[in-house]
């Protein structure tokens, strides 16, 4: 700094004058002192005006800048002010905020001539911007309170800043804000006024004459009055206007309105200040270009002046003039009940108003949404703001007049927003002091899309602030790594849809017009009407939230929701053992649909393949998200072409499986969450591909220099194969390669499948494949074994038997036959269990899968695509054990539970040690099998976690489990290295599946059938008890518990909770058929006939004893006699079993004791004797059912013997 003050003034004053003359002289004349002269007057009586000028007459620290050094050598925003003192300065960046934004101070003076003409001057289009003009160039400037008189004048502007052209701004051009009047070199000369007196007209006579235009002829006339509207200056077709509005100089009365729309006259715009009075000379009546509207215009003459009551006098219209019609026009009367829409309670109107304010936050730039005064947000996007956009940034103060005020729109929160529409305008009232944010990049692309959204889309408000967020949401999940802002947000064009607005809306119906915008109208019309008049309240169609959000939210519902009460309810669970209870915890599912989010959510993610899983994954830039696409017709999603591309779904499942690892002792403790040990969600996403819009995601424009294009790519050769098995992906042990240390590897992630060559190799020619390669005599074999180890597992998901795909390796083929499979004794990797095969490929990390096109196929080979099933009788006979099935069913539950050969007592405290395994029920589904068997299908380690999509209602094609028969004589299934599956339906939606009533049967129906129901009704009579049976046990060992103690003799059990246990077994008959049927725990009371207090006293008087047993002898011998019993419960229970309250006609739901994947051979019917008075008869016996009860209901007439019970 003091170097330059050392500046002598001599030095300053030679480099003014050189300045000025190069600069500021009009070029190719003679240097002109005077001129020279002036400038240094200027800006010495500018300087000395400021209070610390330290003695010096000349600003030497200052020094001249002309427009185009600024231009070229000022790249940050900087700001000068000759006359201000440090202390002015300093209290001005204190307003700036805090945050150290205020523009830097440089100390630079700048001289220019304002004008109205753009450097174009051959087209003299003048859209009523202003610039600064020097010699050197000239630069947009944006001033506060224009006068009219200034232009053309060269000017000294003591304080202005001055905005280098934003980074993406593409006009590249800077701007200048002028602050305060600028000060003229020469003195200005006063525009001493008319001589006479003008004539005026006032706002009343004006437009009266509008009206009666047709008899009478008017000509040229000047109008006086208060500004009281200015509109928008519009911009179509290169043509701008505007229209401004007078009224009378008392508060109310007529008013007329007045259209601009000569080009030299728009700068008019600038001038205008409502509330002011002023004078328009030389108007005429004309229609507007829609011509609807006849209206006051000016001509190129035309004069702008403020309104001096001196200078003007009103003009006398002629006696029959006035006389014609005076009648005032009828007020404009409101429509708005009539056009009101349907929903009326949504659609509001919007208060017009004016305000003034400053911006404090930009919310997005190119969408033009902003914060003022902290709390509302401004829109400005109704109006086209030009060159205001640049300007306006936190800091800038801002006036608008006539602009609506919207409440609760939603999209963005719930501050009311202002907007404007063409109907109001917007007047700078102060630049910002400071320096432009740094605007996040999804807030400066789009521009051109946002304004389509207005302007072609005719969005209303509540729509456009929730697509502008909407994209951003967008924008934010998948820019800049997926996409490139600016493809992204790119312009739409017809045929060529962005990709912003497909992914926003591909149903355009979405984007509903509010109405159909036209200038004129939205100006002049009264009442007043436009996009921003009337609005729906809380218009959010859905969101696009990301996918961390949506794990999250998954994770959060998945623990909201649990409630081990809900999974267990009463009574059943009271009587379930400690182990029972906590693997009936142990895994649960939830599915959320879109629907009860609030608003909806729309699934948007790429689709990709892991590598690392081997799942098919949904992706964003937030995280990953596993998910199971279908096809409609259960196809899986088996086209690698898919991956990569955008999936975009507004119907998809969101599964929570949970899994929790809990100790709860019994049933009374389900409350209390201190008993959950571990608990861990799995979350992912179920969708249909038919409900989903898939789009290709486009390159991101690559640099010509990409060196990753080369001829490489029009070389390669494939190869068809049909696949017909799949294995599991699971960590295999491989063989060494030989010459490898002989330590064996760890175990990798891999899978294998057996297929079949369809024909021989083929290479690239073109863009297609040339003919296959005749196969030799030792190629005969055309079996194939596929290995896919490293990141070749991502191809997982997408190969599914009964399908064909080409196999092929990029690059030029140095061998000549690529897809030779290796011999056994071969170098490469294989999985130990192939170690003896004679034909396997390893899949190399660089070669690709296509799905074969079905011209591609040749045509003479007979393909069966239907996935192999086994027959029912090798599923359910006991010939064929350990060996491999394959079949279709339907997933009927889910449970963890024991493996299936470690039946072995669980030691107390160490319940966790034995390896859980997950069962699942599974309804087979045959053809011609009206009730299909059950079956169970065990999954242990390392098949653990189970693939996901198995899930309760689920349909699943299985392949390749291993059949197992149990010691019981029931066939069950086991997930082996041999297994896929393949999931062929989801649940349906309604997660609770209606349960349909059960079959209504005799009892011999079961006897008949080959496959009867597994659950059924009946109507029967109680013919017999058996046996009954009440134990209190102990919750983990299953000890009894006399005294509710347990009464294990090592004292090793900890439990101190007891539960009780109760079983009955009956002898039913219908009249067709006799059964015994087992009824347990709470179904017990029900056959027995008591309420629900009746049986908690029974179950408490048996607490004591621990376990209370009545055996009966056979029917049709003797009823033992109840001397010997002497305990009052005993007695009580055996009197009741032998009692017409239990031995009564019922209607019985039950279930077959025997499964259907019993393999047991069924009993033939027997002869047996019965005595029937003195003569024995033989009769042919059916076996006798077993059914385990679901439910005992009395019949419709029940029999007034039941009172029996009630009475005790
Ligand atoms: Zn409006
Ligand atoms: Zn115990």
């Amino acid at each position: 700094k003091f170097d330059i003050l050392a500046q002598p003034p001599e030095s300053w004053l030679e480099a003014a004058k050189t300045f000025i003359q190069q600069t500021l002289c009009p070029s190719g004349k003679e240097p002109n002192n005077q001129l020279t002269q002036s400038v240094i007057d200027c800006v010495k009586m500018i300087w000395l005006t400021k209070g610390e000028n330290q003695g010096f007459i000349l600003p030497l620290s200052y020094s001249f800048v002309s427009v185009q050094t600024l231009k070229t050598h000022q790249h940050l925003p900087c700001c000068s002010h000759l006359s201000w003192s440090s202390n002015v300065y300093q209290a001005w960046v204190q307003r700036a905020g805090p945050n150290g934004n205020a523009l830097p101070r440089e100390e630079l003076l700048l001289l220019g001539t304002l004008t109205d003409l753009s450097e174009d001057l051959e087209q003299e289009y003048r859209s009523g911007n202003l610039y600064v003009k020097d010699n050197t160039g000239i630069l947009d400037c944006e001033l506060i309170d224009l006068d009219l008189s200034w232009l053309g004048h060269l000017f000294l502007f003591p304080s202005w800043s001055y905005l280098p052209p934003a980074k993406w701004n593409s006009s590249g051009k800077g701007h200048l804000e002028l602050w305060g009047a600028p000060v003229p070199v020469f003195p200005l000369t006063i525009n001493p006024g008319p001589l006479t007196p003008i004539s005026v007209l006032y706002p009343e006579k004006a437009s009266l004459l509008l009206r009666l235009r047709k008899k009478h002829k008017v000509s040229e006339s000047n109008l006086a009055g208060k500004l009281v509207r200015l509109s928008a200056l519009v911009i179509s077709q290169n043509k701008g206007y505007f229209i401004l509005t007078l009224g009378e100089l008392s508060p109310v009365g007529s008013q007329v309105s007045i259209i601009v729309q000569i080009p030299a006259q728009m700068v008019w715009h600038r001038v205008l200040r409502p509330g002011r009075s002023y004078v328009l000379t030389r108007l005429r009546i004309t229609k507007t270009r829609s011509h609807h509207y006849y209206i006051w215009t000016t001509i190129p003459s035309s004069d702008l002046m403020l309104l001096r009551p001196d200078c003007v006098q009103e003009l006398e219209l002629e006696r029959w003039f006035l006389e014609a019609d005076l009648r005032p026009l009828p007020p404009p009367t409101l429509t708005e009940s009539q056009d009101r829409m349907g929903q009326e309670d949504l659609v509001r109107d919007s208060r017009v108003l004016h305000y003034s304010g400053t911006v404090t936050d930009v919310l997005n730039e190119s969408a033009c949404l902003y914060i003022l005064d902290g709390q509302l947000i401004l829109c400005l996007a109704y109006q086209q703001i030009h060159d205001l956009r640049r300007v306006i940034r936190p800091g800038v103060c801002l006036e608008l007049r006539d602009v609506h005020l919207l409440q609760s729109v939603g999209g963005r929160g719930s501050r009311p927003v202002l907007a404007l529409c063409l109907h109001g305008t917007i007047l700078l009232r102060g630049f910002s002091h400071q320096k432009p944010e740094t605007l996040s990049p999804f807030q400066i692309h789009g521009a051109s899309l946002y304004e389509q959204l207005v302007w072609e889309y005719q969005l209303g408000l509540p729509l456009y602030l929730w697509a502008t967020k909407a994209l951003e949401e967008l924008a934010c999940k998948l820019c800049p790594h997926v996409l490139r802002y600016h493809q992204f947000l790119k312009h739409s064009s017809p045929g060529k849809p962005s990709l912003g607005l497909q992914l926003l809306a591909p149903f355009p119906a979405v984007l509903k017009t509010a109405c159909i915008r036209h200038a004129h109208s939205e100006i002049l019309e009264e009442p007043h009407h436009c996009p921003l008049q009337k609005y729906a309240q809380k218009q959010i169609p859905y969101t696009f939230p990301t996918l961390f959000t949506l794990a999250k939210e998954g994770q959060r519902r998945a623990w909201a929701t649990f409630d081990p009460k809900a999974l267990l309810p009463l009574p059943e669970a009271a009587y379930l053992t400690s182990s029972q209870l906590n693997r009936h915890l142990g895994w649960s599912w939830l599915s959320v649909l879109p629907s009860t989010f609030q608003p909806a959510q729309v699934l948007l993610g790429v689709l990709v393949a892991s590598s690392h899983k081997g799942y098919l994954q949904l992706r964003d830039l937030t995280a990953s998200l596993p998910c199971l696409p279908l096809t409609k017709n259960s196809q899986p999603l088996a086209d690698p072409r898919l991956i990569g591309c955008l999936v975009r779904a507004e119907k998809f499942q969101l599964v929570i499986e949970r899994e929790v690892r809990s100790n709860f002792p019994s049933w009374k403790e389900l409350g209390m969450a201190d008993f959950i040990q571990k608990k861990q969600a799995r979350v992912y996403i179920q969708f249909f591909l038919s409900d989903a819009l898939i789009l290709p995601v486009p390159r991101p424009s690559i640099d010509s220099s990409d060196p990753s294009c080369p001829e490489e790519s029009h070389l390669g050769q494939s190869r068809l194969f049909l696949l017909s098995h799949k294995e599991a992906l699971m960590k295999r042990n491989f063989c060494a390669p030989s010459g490898a240390s002989s330590e064996l590897p760890d175990p990798t992630l891999s899978f294998h499948v057996s297929g079949s060559w369809l024909c021989g190799t083929q290479r690239k020619e073109g863009s297609g494949w040339g003919p296959p390669e005749p196969l030799g005599v030792e190629n005969k074999d055309q079996k194939v074994f596929l290995i896919f180890l490293g990141p070749s597992v991502r191809w997982f998901a997408l190969l599914h038997p009964g399908k064909v795909y080409r196999l092929v390796a990029p690059g030029p083929s140095q061998t000549p036959v690529l897809f030779k499979a290796e011999s056994s004794s071969g170098t490469s990797q294989r999985p130990l269990e192939l170690a003896g095969c004679v034909s396997c490929l390893t899949i190399q990390d660089e070669w690709t899968l296509e799905l074969g096109r079905s011209q591609d196929i040749p045509d003479v080979l007979e393909i069966s695509r239907a996935l192999p099933e086994s027959s029912l009788t090798h599923l359910l006979s006991d010939n064929f054990p350990d060996s491999l099935v394959s079949f279709s069913a339907e997933i009927l539950s889910r449970r963890i539970c024991e493996p299936p050969l470690a039946r072995r007592r669980i030691q107390p405290g160490n319940a966790g040690t034995v390896k859980a395994c997950v069962k699942l029920t599974v309804a087979l589904e045959m053809a011609d099998c009206e009730f299909p068997p059950h079956l169970d299908i065990y999954i242990e380690d390392p098949h653990l976690p189970p693939p996901i999509g198995l899930l309760p209602g689920a349909r699943v094609y299985f392949s390749q489990l291993e059949k197992k028969i149990s010691r019981s004589n029931n066939v069950y299934c086991c997930f082996r290295s041999s297994t896929s599956m393949q999931v062929l339906s989801f649940p349906l939606e309604s997660t609770i599946r209606s349960v349909d009533p059960l079959p209504h049967i005799y009892l011999a129906e079961l006897l008949q059938r080959g496959w009867a129901p597994l659950q059924a009704t009946t109507s029967c009579h109680v013919v017999f008890v058996f046996s009954l049976q009440i134990l209190w046990v102990c919750t983990y060992c299953t000890s009894i518990c006399p005294q509710g103690r347990c009464s294990r003799q090592d004292l090793t059990c900890p439990a101190q909770v007891a539960i009780s246990q109760a079983s009955i077994r009956l002898l039913v008959e219908d009249g067709t058929a006799e059964a015994t049927v087992t009824c347990r725990n709470h179904l017990v009371a029900a056959a027995l006939g008591l309420g629900p207090s009746e049986w908690t006293s029974v179950l408490e008087y048996a607490r004591g004893p621990g376990k209370v047993a009545l055996q009966f002898r056979g029917p049709g011998a003797q009823p033992e006699s109840p001397g010997k019993i002497h305990e009052p419960l005993a007695l009580f229970l055996w009197t009741l079993c032998t009692s017409p309250s239990v031995i009564r006609p019922i209607m019985l739901s039950f279930e077959l004791e025997r499964r259907s994947s019993d393999v047991t051979p069924l009993e033939p019917s027997r002869l047996q004797q019965f005595q029937s008075g003195e003569f024995p008869l033989l009769t042919r016996v059916n076996p006798r059912l077993r059914l385990v009860c679901l439910s005992i209901q009395e019949p419709e007439h029940p029999s007034s013997l039941e009172a029996f019970a009630s009475s005790f």
